[in-house]
């Protein structure tokens, strides 16, 4: 994919690729779920100061509001919303035809902004309001893929959203869907590049990820995130400290070497650590009555 490179005063350097509308997602974005109250701040310093133009939120990780402060200051610092790209997501139990637009709304409101780069179906499935974790009988049905997804497209004709696409879709799922899209999903969102948060996989810790980042005097994270880069998918590490904010941008001016990539790839013991289990499986009652009916048997 043909890469552009923008290098604007002290900011760390940034590439992008185009999607399908045409439209440039910047490579490496800012994650922000679990940043709670610390959103506004490291929204606003990664961009304003640091160089970042990427950010990933999402309904339901409910710091909408303070990324849209963090937005606000970036853009009141001159960083102009044209150069900035913000995604968010549509949450489970808005899933159906007729909320999308509300949800939609709702995000937009909260973000003070007048259109999104990115609009995502978080996870495939709908959940019933107020839904148990894990789920009651009842509560995690399929969804109307078509409906939904024509809502979506609306918002593209409309101007108010440049890409639509997916996250935690199968190989089965995707297919489903672009049997029926009129336009295209432009991605299909890779997240967690560190390994995610508490409960998930301390991949900063890793012997292996050490040994590279000592080796090429990079830190944990560049590498993981580096990693990613080259394995060829933008990436969204999160973070509210200024240092990791830091560090997790400085990626574009160095490799690493084949040999080290495919030491990373392969590993030990890798596995999905979010694998929406606590969402929606109901083991007696179903509709998914394992992880595997989850992810359609193809993990
Ligand atoms: P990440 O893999 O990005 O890891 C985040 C953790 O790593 C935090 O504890 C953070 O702590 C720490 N960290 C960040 N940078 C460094 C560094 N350089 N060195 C050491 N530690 C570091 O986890 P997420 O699960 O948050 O995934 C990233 C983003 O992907 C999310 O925030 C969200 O936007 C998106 N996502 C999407 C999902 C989906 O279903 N579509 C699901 C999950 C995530 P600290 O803040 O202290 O730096």
């Amino acid at each position: 994919m043909a890469q552009a490179t923008f290098t604007g005063g002290e900011h760390q350097q940034m590439e992008y690729v185009p999607l399908m509308s045409g439209h440039k997602i910047p490579l490496v974005g800012l994650g922000t779920w679990k940043s709670s109250s610390q959103a506004t701040n490291s929204v606003s310093t990664a961009i304003a100061e640091l160089g970042y133009r990427h950010v990933d939120t999402a309904a339901e990780y409910g710091v909408q509001k303070e990324v849209g402060r963090g937005l606000k200051a970036a853009i009141h610092a001159g960083v102009e919303r044209k150069h900035l790209f913000v995604t968010s997501k549509i949450w489970c139990s808005d899933l159906s035809p007729e909320r999308v637009r509300l949800a939609f709304n709702r995000t937009l409101q909260d973000l003070q902004l007048e259109y999104l780069d990115l609009y995502l179906i978080h996870w495939p499935f709908h959940l019933k309001e107020g839904a148990s974790r894990p789920p009651k009988a009842g509560e995690v049905t399929e969804f109307d893929m078509e409906g939904v997804w024509r809502e979506m497209e609306k918002l593209v004709n409309e101007k108010l959203v440049r890409d639509i696409g997916v996250c935690n879709f199968t190989i089965k799922k995707l297919n489903n869907l672009l049997n029926v899209a009129h336009i295209k999903p432009s991605v299909c969102q890779a997240y967690s590049p560190l390994g995610s948060q508490e409960g998930g996989r301390d991949l900063v810790h890793d012997p292996e990820v050490d040994r590279v980042a000592e080796k090429l005097n990079k830190t944990p994270g560049q590498v993981l995130v580096k990693w990613a880069l080259q394995r060829g998918t933008s990436v969204i590490p999160k973070s509210t400290n200024p240092d990791h904010l830091k560090e997790n941008i400085n990626v574009f001016d160095w490799a690493i070497p084949q040999q080290d990539f495919e030491a990373l790839s392969n590993i030990k013991n890798q596995k999905r650590e979010l694998d929406g289990e606590i969402l929606f499986v109901n083991k007696s009652d179903g509709p998914l009555k394992s992880v595997a009916d989850v992810w359609d048997n193809e993990d």
